[in-house]
């Protein structure tokens, strides 16, 4: 069933729990369409992960929504996010926090979601090609991390350039099942939670 922004917002998200009215204002505002293909902008607030090219997926929106939401994203955090993707989970970020930092391993993804933030006006993102397993030390520590792809283990240097009190959130598991783990570091022993199933593209290590 095709969908509309306030009927996703609605059904998919407060329905099933996600209550931070800032989160909620943040998916008000962006469109989803603006970062999906012509012939799947109909499709745009169904229920579902969708195809962006390059054998890649934009997220679900109740999963943006969930991981952002378990972060407990403050408007004063400095985020890093693996995997941009089509750059929708990166406009959720830059709503709600004061620097993003996104790394994406495929040019031609990154290129075209720049294209559209840019158009959007934001000036609080910061694009990086390449491997985000390695994190992005220059800026580091982050006060929060997700990671949109999962493996079996969390990269170290993405645990290695968290803050104190900073709060990391991948998809861990094998290739076709995961858990959405929660990580919080604190003087240096890491806290973890799982927050239940999901399923998430790969995490490429190179
Ligand atoms: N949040 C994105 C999800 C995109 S899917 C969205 O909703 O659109 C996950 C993304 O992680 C893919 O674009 C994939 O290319 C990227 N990725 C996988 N391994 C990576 C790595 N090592 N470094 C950076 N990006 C990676």
């Amino acid at each position: 069933m095709k969908s509309n922004k306030k009927t996703m917002i609605n059904e998919q998200l407060i329905k099933r729990g996600i209550h931070d009215q800032k989160l909620i204002d943040a998916f008000k505002k962006v469109p989803r369409e603006a970062f999906l293909e012509d012939d799947l902008k109909q499709y745009a607030y169904v229920d579902s992960p969708l195809t962006i090219g390059n054998n890649q997926t934009i997220s679900q929106p109740y999963m943006v929504a969930y991981m952002s939401e378990a972060l407990d994203l403050k408007n004063t955090d400095k985020v890093l996010e693996i995997g941009t993707g089509s750059g929708y989970q990166t406009a959720i970020l830059a709503e709600l926090v004061n620097e993003v930092y996104t790394i994406e391993r495929i040019k031609n993804l990154s290129d075209k979601a720049q294209t559209v933030l840019h158009s959007m006006n934001y000036d609080n993102i910061h694009f990086i090609i390449g491997n985000g397993t390695k994190g992005y030390k220059d800026v580091a520590p982050y006060d929060k991390t997700i990671v949109t792809a999962a493996a079996t283990d969390v990269p170290h240097a993405l645990f290695n350039q968290l803050a104190n009190n900073g709060k990391l959130i991948m998809p861990v598991g094998e290739r076709f099942i995961q858990d959405l783990m929660l990580y919080e570091k604190k003087d240096d022993t890491l806290y973890k939670s799982n927050l239940g199933g999901c399923r998430f593209v790969p995490l490429i290590n190179h």
